[in-house]
């Protein structure tokens, strides 16, 4: 056998300009970047809070570290469940206002390990054209009869609700949308759900921390209890600035996904010290409102800087704002020479977006200055030009 074929197949992603590269970070995640021997202003992180480097999210990993070790040593099933997880499990039910709480060691396992529970080909999953790849692979991974609904439009999922023959129904979105930022329009679909005697599972790995008084999330913002929204997923790794994720909901669900979710059962536990440090984390992300409001107002900038200079936003209020450019190779171009300026910024480009919706995903954190936000509009004034 030949690898000519593989060859071939990325020789194809390179000419179509889609081809990635991972780029080395040599500093800690910030505003700030060591990026292969260059310093940037970095705007492509989804740290929203500024806690990834947070000292006393520091200091509480190195103490759990000293409590628990470093390895969590086992299955949670096999003794690898720790007092740190069990701890962070309790205060993230109490923060979200359910019964109980799983963590898992990542959101991508999370929505596997979950829909995979839920599901199987006797079932149906109904999901956002532009749900997240960790959601559509769970959905397609089940057996369960896939179909995806309009973005967002609940009058669309619910016509597919009608037609269907299912014994469970799942209805998944994201709370914000990963790529464009905008939010689910969750009290109608959770109604358009509940209409069909279906299941709504929203994974709001963006929401939380940024949205809602308090930090909750989707859910909190639009004020949606466990009968509207049962399943719901966060993940920790993004605001909460450290890693992991976890699924929030009845004692019912939990149990369920203790005993057949296999994602999490047949995987080694999260560290502790990680768990440990999210309990700090938590506390961070309720008690400083400022980080949401000082976010607030950065956004604002952004967003009224960059249409001022003629750039195509999309319809967001979120800290991922994404920047429109169409073509792949063009986003590519703008991205290298904001690069050149110092400036990081991410293009996204398909198949992780649609064809021809190449966009330069700017994301902002709480730990961006006005000063720091006014640079990269400076940088985006200066290779508007490339705009076609
Ligand atoms: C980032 C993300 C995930 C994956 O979470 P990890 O903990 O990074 O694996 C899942 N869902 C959405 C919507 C995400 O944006």
């Amino acid at each position: 056998m030949s690898f000519d074929e593989l060859q071939a197949s990325l020789q194809q992603r390179r000419d179509a300009d889609l081809y990635r590269v991972r780029r080395t970070l040599e500093s800690a995640q910030g505003p700030e970047v060591r990026v292969d021997g260059r310093d940037y202003l970095g705007f492509c992180s989804n740290d929203y809070l500024g806690l990834a480097s947070d000292p006393r999210l520091k200091q509480a990993m190195i103490e759990g570290v000293e409590r628990f070790g470093v390895g969590g040593g086992a299955s949670h099933l096999v003794l690898g469940h720790s007092e740190a997880h069990h701890a962070l499990e309790q205060a993230l039910a109490e923060f979200t206002g359910r019964p109980r709480v799983l963590l898992f060691s990542t959101g991508y396992m999370a929505n596997l390990g979950t829909i995979g529970a839920l599901l199987d080909k006797q079932d149906a999953v109904f999901e956002d054209r532009l749900n997240h790849a960790s959601l559509l692979d769970g959905g397609l991974l089940s057996g369960a009869r896939f179909q995806r609904y309009l973005h967002n439009d609940a009058a669309s999922l619910q016509q597919r609700l009608q037609r269907t023959e299912a014994r469970r129904k799942l209805v998944v979105s994201d709370g914000v949308f990963s790529m464009d930022g905008d939010i689910a329009d969750l009290p109608a679909l959770s109604r358009a759900t509940r209409a069909e005697g279906a299941w709504l599972m929203v994974d709001d790995a963006h929401g939380f921390g940024c949205l809602g008084a308090s930090g909750g999330g989707c859910v909190e913002q639009f004020g949606l209890d466990l009968e509207q929204v049962p399943v719901l997923i966060g993940t920790l790794g993004k605001a909460f600035g450290t890693a992991g994720a976890f699924v929030a909901g009845s004692e019912t669900l939990i149990e369920t996904l203790i005993q057949y979710a296999r994602p999490y059962i047949y995987t080694t536990s999260m560290p502790p010290a990680v768990a440990w440090a999210t309990l700090t984390s938590l506390q961070l992300v309720q008690r400083e409102g400022w980080r949401r409001e000082h976010l607030g107002l950065l956004i604002e900038r952004f967003r009224s800087g960059a249409q001022r200079l003629g750039y195509q936003l999309m319809p967001s209020s979120t800290p991922i704002q994404p920047i429109l450019i169409g073509d792949a190779g063009q986003a590519m171009a703008i991205s290298r020479a904001l690069e050149q300026r110092g400036i990081f910024v991410g293009a996204i480009r398909p198949p992780t977006v649609p064809a021809g919706t190449a966009r330069l995903r700017v994301t902002l954190s709480a730990s961006h200055s006005e000063a720091q936000v006014d640079r990269l509009l400076q940088a985006l004034d200066e290779v508007r030009e490339m705009l076609r």
